[in-house]
């Protein structure tokens, strides 16, 4: 079946693509491994000035690449322009830190000298999402490839203009044939492809679906793979918390990116005392946000990027009202014409609700009361996920002991989650495992080889 790119916030269709034969995958995969000999030598050196070069083309080209993705998943172009920039410093980030973080590490031992050196694996697969089309490739192919491996990438299938953009931006920056791939394949049919000999390891962002289906199927041939799953995050607002600030900031940290992100604050779990206080301003601050054309700079929120997922969300909200809770903003479509639904809010929700158990992908805020900040670390760790978290109060003391408590891979205080280089990134629980970007990130598709010389 042919793949299409849909633009949701007028509903036409962008372009189609033919899927890739059999012979053109193979043809991907063995010039990946075939590129891996010689890159795997290569300088570090070497790998910097290209990654340094692919910095300034995403620089140079961020217009045109930010309107790109815009057109195929919606996101505000000012959000859009912002990742392209992003994914630069990424690339600066690695080109200049990588044989830092890689070089060979002494240890002591019963050896006349023994050490460790971080070897590349191979090919390492991508599977990627189509939320931030570019940085969720950057994040992985930057500290990949500078570690000396080589890369296939499986895009989600409604970004494909973005997956084959990314792919000539490697080749453009002058790139050694093979070292960055990208293939056209539907999600359902990657089996084949992780199971591949020539592949040495496989990393997934994307849903908890598929990263139990990916992690099956890694783990039938024993290769290595890094989860990046979904993700439910708690915002706990406490009664000492700047409630202006926390107000102000939950409106960005649930509707960036038309509310599909990851690390999005989901949960909004506020103490008691100041619970009415804290709804009032945060319904007040999201019923400000410009809905319209993703393409128009002043716009806050575009569509949702895909039909089913506007779907998906509608049916959250529905069965959350039926289960008890109660609608502040929203609840509704937006418009005639493109996937929009209005940022919307729901109070009184409690954990056996929809909107708290399940991750809710879009402009849709769910907010709990707690009776206390215990209360509200219970309530944050009661999930199945545990990507990041956030946490308001005046009290750092109590702050920095509380966090300890948070069942999260990331939490952030008096402030919200952004991914940033030099941070590592990733959850627990169902939100995946291992890490990326900083040196941990780096470290994930390498043998940590011992050398003993006795
Ligand atoms: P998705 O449906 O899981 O898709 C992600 C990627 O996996 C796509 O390339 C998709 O291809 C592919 N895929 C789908 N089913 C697969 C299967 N059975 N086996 C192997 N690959 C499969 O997720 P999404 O809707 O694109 O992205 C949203 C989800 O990603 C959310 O849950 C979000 O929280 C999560 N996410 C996590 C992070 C993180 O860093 N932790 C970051 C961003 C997003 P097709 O498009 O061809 O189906």
């Amino acid at each position: 079946m042919s793949i299409q790119s849909i633009n949701p916030a007028t509903e036409e269709v962008l372009e189609t693509f033919e899927p890739y034969t059999d012979e053109q995958i193979d043809n991907a995969l063995q010039q990946a491994h075939t590129a891996f000999d010689s890159w795997s030598r290569t300088s570090f050196a070497e790998r910097s000035a290209l990654f340094h070069r692919l910095a300034s083309h995403l620089r140079e080209n961020k217009a045109r690449l930010a309107r790109t993705a815009t057109l195929e998943m919606g996101k505000p172009i000012v959000e859009a322009e912002s990742e392209v920039e992003k994914c630069a410093l990424n690339c600066d980030y690695y080109a200049d830190h990588a044989e830092m973080f890689l070089a060979p590490q002494e240890m002591s031992s019963n050896a006349t000298k023994s050490y460790v050196a971080f070897r590349p694996l191979g090919v390492v697969l991508a599977l990627m999402p189509w939320n931030f089309p570019y940085w969720q490739v950057m994040r992985f192919a930057a500290p990949g490839l500078m570690a000396g491996n080589t890369a296939v990438l499986k895009h989600a299938s409604n970004v494909s203009r973005v997956a084959l953009e990314i792919e000539r931006m490697f080749e453009e920056v002058g790139f050694p044939k093979g070292v960055f791939r990208t293939v056209l394949v539907p999600g359902a049919e990657t089996e084949k492809l992780i199971k591949d000999p020539r592949v040495a390891a496989v990393t997934l962002t994307g849903s908890e679906q598929a990263g139990i289906k990916v992690a099956e199927a890694s783990g039938s041939v024993l290769k290595k793979h890094v989860l990046e799953l979904g993700g439910s995050d708690a915002y706990i607002v406490l009664a000492d918390a700047d409630l202006d600030e926390a107000a102000k900031t939950a409106v960005q940290a649930r509707n960036q990116n038309n509310g599909q992100s990851c690390i999005a604050a989901k949960r909004f779990i506020v103490v008691g005392q100041v619970y009415d206080e804290f709804v009032e301003k945060f319904v007040k601050n999201t019923r400000q946000l410009h809905i319209g054309d993703p393409l128009e700079r002043e716009t806050k929120i575009g569509p949702l990027a895909r039909k089913d997922l506007r779907e998906t969300l509608e049916q959250q909200v529905q069965a959350s009202l039926s289960e008890g809770a109660r609608l502040a903003t929203g609840g509704k479509r937006f418009g005639d014409k493109g996937y929009y639904y209005e940022p919307t809010i729901l109070v009184d929700v409690t954990p056996a609700m929809t909107v708290f158990k399940e991750e809710t992908f879009g402009p849709m805020a769910a907010v709990i009361r707690a009776r206390d900040a215990d209360h509200a670390i219970e309530l944050a760790n009661d999930s199945i996920f545990g990507l990041s978290s956030n946490l308001w109060t005046r009290d750092i003391e109590l702050a920095q002991r509380l966090a300890a408590r948070i069942e999260a891979g990331g939490v952030f205080i008096n402030g919200m989650t952004a991914s940033a280089p030099s941070l590592p990134f990733g959850g627990v629980k169902h939100s995946g495992y291992g890490r990326e970007l900083s040196h941990f990130g780096i470290q994930e598709f390498v043998n940590v080889q011992t050398v003993w010389i006795g």
